[in-house]
């Protein structure tokens, strides 16, 4: 027997219609690519949000299309998410710092038919536009007076032009719940990228779920500053959630230096942020060199890499409480958050703090397990590692236009993350599985080995690698970019793990270098310093 409750589809353009009504006044604070700083609110980003809907319907673009986007944080990007997604078309956010060879394989495998772009990256589309086959149009996300010479575009389109020419009466389509509603691809460091489709569905239980207090705990009485690109998971839901809950939002658009950030912190009362560890330690390094206080800020999500617990300390000395977070781009992202259970809030500072470095326990609608090589599940002791398989309604299930079989396994996505989880559920991610160091047939967790490095007073960043070795297979190196102006040697360095790590397991060497690559998400490429050092200890000295 069915319930008797309506069917309504889960849209996000009830988010938009919901903030118009509930939140019309809350504020939207971009800093924008042209130097300035615009303020409105989310009554303006509704009725523009419709005008831009009316301008896409206008230039012919179709339910289930795809609509590109090569911008930054900023209330434009803001407008698309809402107008794209709203009126049943698909919003696709290519990573502008890919190579331009890629962003034209994915413009081109996405089947784009339109790309909206920040002035800033007038170059990289002017470099792709002979080579994308399906995009018929390009925007300049700006107003007329800064329109930029090009002779490359021909015909280039002015967003505010667009949306002039349009009234702001628009009915959001009653979709599908289940339609897609936006793409992104992954940054995968093998093989061509793969898009991950998102729907309507699964964003906003990733937002209902989000926002919970012992999750991500977002609340109308928030200004929030995703530092965490838009076209990176959707800003990890933060455009979705801060609609749904009436949090101000400030963009920070292109300016992520420690100083830019800090000043927007302060001069909006931001209280929370979002984004990878390698963002905070540049406005860390800045906010103790400078003496600063943080006025406003409450707590900050890290996630997209492992947060050292030197850093989740840091920012306790500063009284911003540190929510540490696991996801992928498959995930939507969110799949795991740590946060002390009651019991747990009562142990001892450094207990608490071992905790707090692990990925912590699923949210609901995500779960999670371990398993073997054979697929069999491991037990849940906090000791035995294995790969880490997720599923739930805001989980991949397969890849845009994915060939073959897809990446379920018997219903489960496997995440190619290598991970223990302990008897209340705490996830602890050891390693990605490309990234594992097998040394004589038995892992050592090369983010544990990061982590005690990054709790030295003079590193900045560490990357442990497996490298060859000629009795063990494979050892660990560190790479190691050390604090301006700081002086350390190997051995003062690997003498820092004496105690803090069984003796097998401390790196074999130490290789300063001025610069630890960085993917376009922020990540440390580990595979480029593999290429690179792959036979460090073969070589003799
Ligand atoms: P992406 O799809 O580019 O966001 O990358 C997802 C991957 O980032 C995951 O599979 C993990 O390997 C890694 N990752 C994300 N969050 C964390 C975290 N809190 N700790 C360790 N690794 C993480």
């Amino acid at each position: 027997m069915n319930g008797l409750m309506m069917d309504r589809p889960l849209l996000i353009s009830s988010l938009l219609t919901h903030a118009e009504q509930q939140h019309a006044e809350r504020e939207i604070v971009s800093r924008r690519v042209e130097g300035d700083v615009h303020r409105y609110t989310y009554g303006d980003m509704g009725r523009r949000a419709r005008q831009l809907a009316n301008a896409l319907a206008a230039r012919g673009i179709a339910q289930g299309q795809r609509v590109a986007t090569l911008a930054w944080n900023g209330y434009r990007h803001m407008e698309l998410y809402y107008a794209v997604s709203g009126s049943g078309a698909v919003l696709h956010t290519i990573n502008p710092r890919l190579h331009a060879d890629q962003v034209a394989w994915i413009a081109d495998h996405a089947e784009d038919q339109i790309l909206f772009f920040d002035l800033t990256f007038l170059p990289l589309v002017e470099a792709i536009a002979s080579r994308v086959s399906t995009i018929k149009a390009f925007v300049a996300m700006t107003d007329r007076a800064h329109m930029p010479a090009t002779t490359t575009l021909a015909g280039l389109l002015c967003y505010e032009d667009l949306l002039a020419a349009q009234t702001d009466r628009f009915d959001w389509p009653d979709l599908d719940e289940r339609s897609a509603s936006s793409l992104c691809y992954t940054s995968g460091t093998t093989g061509n990228p793969k898009g991950v489709l998102y729907s309507h569905r699964s964003t906003l239980l990733h937002a209902y779920a989000a926002a919970l207090p012992d999750a991500l705990n977002y609340s109308s009485h928030d200004a929030v500053l995703p530092v965490v690109p838009m076209f990176h998971v959707n800003a990890w839901g933060i455009p979705y959630i801060a609609a749904m809950v009436g949090a101000k939002l400030v963009f920070p658009g292109p300016w992520l230096d420690g100083q830019s950030l800090y000043e927007l912190f302060e001069a909006e009362g931001v209280t929370v942020s979002a984004g990878v560890p390698t963002v905070w330690q540049g406005l860390l390094t800045h906010v103790q060199s400078h003496g600063l206080r943080f006025g406003s800020m409450r707590r900050t999500i890290i996630g997209g890499s492992a947060c050292p617990p030197a850093m989740i300390e840091a920012f306790q000395q500063h009284d911003v409480q540190v929510i540490h977070a696991w996801g992928m781009t498959e995930t939507s992202p969110l799949g795991s958050v740590s946060r002390l259970t009651p019991r747990q809030a009562a142990l001892d500072a450094p207990q608490r703090q071992a905790l707090q470095a692990k990925q912590g326990r699923a949210v609901f609608g995500v779960e999670m397990k371990i398993v073997d090589a054979a697929g069999q599940r491991l037990p849940h002791d906090g000791r035995t590692p294995g790969e880490l398989m997720v599923r739930g309604p805001w989980i991949a299930s397969g890849y845009f236009r994915g060939e073959g079989a897809g990446p379920l396994v018997d219903g489960w996505f496997p995440t190619g993350d290598v991970a223990t989880i302990d008897a209340d559920g705490f996830m602890q991610i050891t390693d990605r599985s490309k990234d594992v160091i097998k040394s004589g047939g038995e892992w050592i967790g090369s983010i544990d080995l990061e982590n005690i490095a990054m709790a030295h007073p003079a590193v900045a960043m560490a990357a442990c690698i497996g490298v060859r070795h000629p009795k063990w297979d494979e050892r660990p190196l560190l790479v190691v970019a050390k604090k301006p102006g700081r002086a350390l040697s190997r051995d003062e360095l690997l003498a820092f793990f004496e105690g803090r790590v069984a003796k097998w397991w401390t790196p074999d060497d130490v290789v300063f270098v001025d610069q630890i690559p960085l993917g376009g998400t922020g990540k440390m490429q580990k595979n480029l310093l593999r290429d690179a050092y792959r036979d460090h200890l073969l070589t003799p000295a």
